[in-house]
């Protein structure tokens, strides 16, 4: 696809939303939008790919893997009414990032400050796992989101796959040298050089969170040392 001259964040939500490139996870949007979930009989599914959302002068870009099928594919928004959302925008209202604790909706008034979150993949893919060749679709759309944030200095992947689909696509950009092995683990931070950093988190799914893997502690703490690097003071005051 050709990047458009004039590019802008509102821009790649738009062409994120219209974009059919997958015939595979689209087939599965729209089948999943139209069957639902029992609790959610009564709503509108969104069905289409999700866009990034947050602040344009974000220094934080918080990547995951996809949306899922009743939460980001519900709502329209990515980590918006879901299990994993509510732990993370906790999480993220606690460092003082976002505006307000939970993530219900598209119009619910949530705001990001210094903060934007976004997927390796827009779509919700079965089994809550894009194959490669969807995430390499998928890729330039996170491409656009970065060159169009000029300011971030911090990035948080969450999970593995996640770090995988950032790595692949600083790669491609030279930002990071094409064979160089970057080790994945909650709490992991790497030096990308020129002031930017790379902090590595478990996902916040619900497999993670119920059993334990993944404690609101452990993602705080690591929402800390971003706060601490970008030289923040979250709401709480001095640690
Ligand atoms: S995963 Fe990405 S590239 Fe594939 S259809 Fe969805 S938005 Fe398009």
């Amino acid at each position: 696809m050709t990047r458009p001259v004039c590019d802008s964040l509102s821009r790649v939500a738009r062409d994120v939303v219209a974009c059919e490139r997958c015939p595979r996870l689209r087939i599965w949007c729209r089948h999943v939008a139209h069957e639902k979930v029992r609790r959610f009989q009564d709503q509108h599914y969104w069905g289409r790919p999700v866009p990034g959302f947050g602040d344009p002068k974000a220094r934080l870009l918080i990547v995951g893997l996809a949306p899922a099928a009743h939460g980001g594919n519900r709502t329209g928004r990515v980590f918006t009414g879901d299990r994993s959302g509510d732990f993370l925008f906790a999480a993220l209202h606690r460092a003082g990032f976002a505006s307000q604790p939970t993530s219900v909706s598209r119009d619910d008034g949530l705001r990001l400050v210094d903060c934007y979150v976004a997927a390796a993949a827009r779509c919700a893919p079965p089994g809550n796992k894009p194959l490669p060749a969807e995430m390499a679709r998928c890729r330039e759309y996170l491409s656009r989101e970065w060159d169009l944030l000029a300011g971030l200095r911090a990035v948080l992947v969450l999970g593995k796959l996640a770090q995988d689909g950032l790595l692949a696509l600083l790669r491609e950009k030279q930002r990071v040298p094409p064979r160089k092995g970057f080790a994945f683990g909650h709490g992991v931070v790497h030096d990308l050089g020129g002031g930017l950093r790379l902090f590595g988190s478990y996902h916040p799914s619900q497999q993670n969170t119920f059993t334990g893997k993944l404690k609101a502690a452990d993602l705080d703490a690591v929402l800390a040392a971003i706060n601490r690097h970008l030289g923040r003071q979250a709401p709480g005051g001095p640690e």
